[in-house]
């Protein structure tokens, strides 16, 4: 970690990647931030027109096109790079052609020298991050994905819409796998120390758990949402990741759901998923390990295998 210069290499200057460095730039998250795509004309034009906001910024970055030489004494590398579905083309054999590109990433990244940590975006999150992980040789805590961080946004938003409370003071997860299997434990779902399910029975009918309960669904189904209306989605997971980066650089240990490598934590191995983590300079620190109620478990197990199939699927 070199703290007296925070660098970060962004790989993939597509939507994803440059929401994340527009939000860079203007939550001045570090010093040095070094775009990488292999359109390298586009990082190049990227790297002009954030050039030119520098002016109305408070943060002093120096930011450009580079390429995987400049991983060598960078703090994190961000990985957004990835290519989308072909018509007709299996969920399967679109992972085939990302693990692919991961691999055309991981393999010089490392040989840089690079030394610090690795955040991957591109999805499916969970089972690309395990792609980095088995690429990079790194220790997992070194290598962690976005997971459910942003879900979990999504909910503590509407949360806080429903009981008109600030967000921050939501304190409720989504977990396993971002996508489809995902899922609220809502045995741990508080408002500030009370949780939402005294909250709901004892508000004499004001606030209901089916109408809570119906939240993570359009948690669940938000992203999709927005894909039909917008075509794809970006500020949000660029602002996630934000967030867990400076958690990182930092030195934070804050809680966020990332996808973490799981080595017995929730009666699971052999599998990343987003669980609620201590996130710090080193990474993941430790997995936070909720009391889950039988049925949370069985919801748990279940999506993990989903993400197990899908990995050994690929057969790297
Ligand atoms: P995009 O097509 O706009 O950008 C992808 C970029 O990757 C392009 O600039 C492309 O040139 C680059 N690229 C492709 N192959 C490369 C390689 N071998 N080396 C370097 N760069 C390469 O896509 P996007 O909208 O920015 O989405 C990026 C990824 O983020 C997708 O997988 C998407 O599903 C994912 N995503 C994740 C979340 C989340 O919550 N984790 C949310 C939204 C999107």
């Amino acid at each position: 970690m070199f703290l007296n210069k925070r660098k970060i290499v962004l790989v993939g200057t597509g939507m994803v990647g440059m929401s994340f460095a527009y939000a860079a730039l203007n939550q001045a998250l570090c010093d040095e931030l070094v775009l990488v795509d292999i359109d390298k004309k586009r990082a190049m034009g990227e790297a002009m027109d954030l050039n030119h906001g520098l002016a109305f910024s408070k943060a002093s970055m120096k930011i450009y096109a580079g390429g995987y030489e400049d991983c060598a004494d960078a703090d994190l590398v961000a990985i957004c790079a990835g290519v989308s579905q072909k018509p007709g083309e299996s969920r399967l054999d679109l992972l085939r052609r990302n693990a692919k590109v991961f691999q055309s990433i991981v393999g010089p990244v490392v040989q840089s020298g690079f030394g610090g940590i690795f955040l991957v975006a591109t999805n499916p999150v969970d089972i690309m991050t395990r792609v980095t992980y088995e690429l990079s040789g790194f220790n997992s805590a070194r290598v962690l994905g976005t997971g459910t961080t942003l879900d979990t946004a999504r909910l503590r938003y509407l949360l806080g819409e429903y009981f008109s409370v600030d967000p921050r003071n939501v304190h409720a997860y989504v977990i396993g796998e971002h996508g489809d299997s995902e899922f609220v434990p809502w045995s741990q779902a508080m408002l500030a120390t009370k949780s939402v399910r005294a909250i709901c029975e004892h508000s004499g009918g004001k606030f209901s758990l089916e109408e809570v309960q119906g939240l993570s669904c359009q948690v669940r189904d938000a992203a999709q949402e927005i894909i039909a209306a917008k075509s794809a989605t970006y500020y949000g997971i660029g602002m996630a990741m934000v967030r867990i980066v400076r958690a990182i650089l930092s030195n934070e240990n804050s809680v966020l759901t990332v996808s973490a490598r799981l080595w017995g934590e929730y009666g699971q191995k052999d599998v990343y998923a987003g669980v609620p983590c201590i996130v710090n300079q080193g990474g993941i620190d430790r997995v936070l390990e909720l009391l889950l109620e039988p049925q949370e478990q069985e919801s748990f197990d279940a999506s993990c295998g989903i993400l197990r199939e899908s990995y050994e699927g690929l057969k790297l």
